[in-house]
């Protein structure tokens, strides 16, 4: 596959968003799965960061002098890159202008001063892996950081906000066990680190992690149910709306760019490990998979090596489905129209609305509410049985 059979894939007269995966993290955390390499060297940082840098220029170009939507740098932890680096990348994705809104992510450990110039210049939004204040749950973890760093990091933050007045995030993991007390926890980091918005996740198990092979008992389906219900009632209650199943914002405060994802909008991801929904000129829709080692990807010619698979009707559906039902803007009923060839208003919702709990129309769209949003994949499943 050539660069231009990647960026062919994507409509650039439309607005279009900019994901970017820094694959290096310190360490390894034990729940998790997703590809990330500990231990790089300083000679892979920056030939992963010239490489990208190349990359991303060859996006800029189609672009015709208008700036993304929105990005955000995702990881990994982008805060290994260290400072420099970051800000080769950051001005690079701003060489048409800032986007109006733009993310990175970065572990409390990795969080210093050095980065606090680039928030205001370029990044409006910093989100930051917490996961937990209690000592024995970051052990449990197996997180990075420590206690003292993780509050270090927050302080840090914070003094941040002051001075950038960038938009805050924190990242929550939950449902550990019958050990830990999850609505302490969380309502002791939203007290004393204040947030514009909170992600809160419960703890999976995935394959092949060091947790999964501890085998630790974690809270069944009807426990974990009123562990996340007592949490996002305390959060609601204190200023906060829920906007998507794991997500939520002070009012004005919603994260933009992941609202494109729940969207189904067109992003465009970078990186080894990215993956990016393509809406073509023609109306196809792909799904383009960047599936490379770091080492595969900073030897690859720019934009090579890539997967690229057309969806169907139906898998576009599946996908709209998805991400709609979990996401407060709820289902796009034209796009589904559009997808499965039905009259979604006169045919689809009436009968649904018999059968899903917890979800209603407004306008154009199938709107959970916070009851929708705790069965939101199983409503999903319904709908799409329905469909086919
Ligand atoms: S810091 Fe994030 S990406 Fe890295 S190992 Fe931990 S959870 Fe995974």
């Amino acid at each position: 596959m050539s660069p231009d059979a990647f960026l062919d894939s994507f409509d650039f007269s439309k607005d279009l968003s900019l994901y970017i995966h820094v694959p290096f993290c310190i360490s390894k955390c034990d729940y998790c799965a997703f590809y990330s390499v500990p231990n790089h060297s300083y000679e892979i940082l920056d030939a992963y960061t010239c490489k990208l840098i190349s990359e991303i220029e060859a996006v800029n170009s189609r672009m015709e002098g208008r700036p993304y939507l929105t990005a955000f740098i995702g990881g990994g932890n982008p805060g290994c890159l260290g400072p420099k680096r970051l800000e080769m990348i950051v001005r690079a994705v701003c060489a048409n202008g800032r986007p109006s809104e733009f993310s990175t992510e970065m572990n409390p450990e990795s969080l210093s001063e050095d980065f606090f110039p680039l928030f205001g210049a370029y990044l409006t939004r910093l989100s930051m892996g917490v996961q937990s204040l209690d000592p024995t749950a970051l052990a449990f973890l197996g997180r990075n950081a420590d206690i003292s760093q993780t509050r270090r990091g927050l302080e840090l933050s914070q003094k941040l906000k002051l001075l950038s007045g960038c938009d805050l995030s924190y990242d929550l993991i939950t449902c550990l066990g019958s050990w830990h007390d999850e609505l302490s926890d969380v309502s002791g980091i939203t007290c004393a680190y204040p947030s514009d918005h909170l992600s809160v996740y419960a703890l999976t198990l995935e394959e092949g992690t060091p947790l999964c092979r501890r085998k630790p008992v974690l809270p069944d389906p009807d426990m974990q149910y009123e562990i996340l219900k007592g949490i996002w009632d305390y959060l609601e209650q204190n200023g906060f709306e829920h906007y998507e199943v794991s997500n939520f914002a002070r009012p004005g405060h919603r994260c933009v760019h992941n609202c494109r994802y729940w969207q189904y909008s067109q992003y465009l991801g970078l990186g080894p490990g990215a993956a990016s929904p393509a809406f073509g000129k023609d109306g196809k829709v792909s799904r383009i998979s960047i599936n490379h080692s770091v080492i595969g990807y900073i030897a690859a010619d720019i934009l090579t090596g890539f997967d690229k698979e057309m969806l169907s009707s139906k898998e576009a559906c599946e996908e709209l489905v998805l991400m709609g039902l979990r996401y407060k803007g709820g289902l796009n009923l034209s796009r589904l129209e559009e997808y499965a060839g039905i009259k979604a208003r006169q045919v689809l919702v009436p009968e649904i609305l018999k059968t899903l709990v917890g979800f209603h129309l407004e306008g154009n769209f199938l709107v959970p509410d916070d009851e929708g949003l705790m069965t939101a994949d199983a409503a999903a499943g319904t709908l799409l049985d329905w469909l086919y």
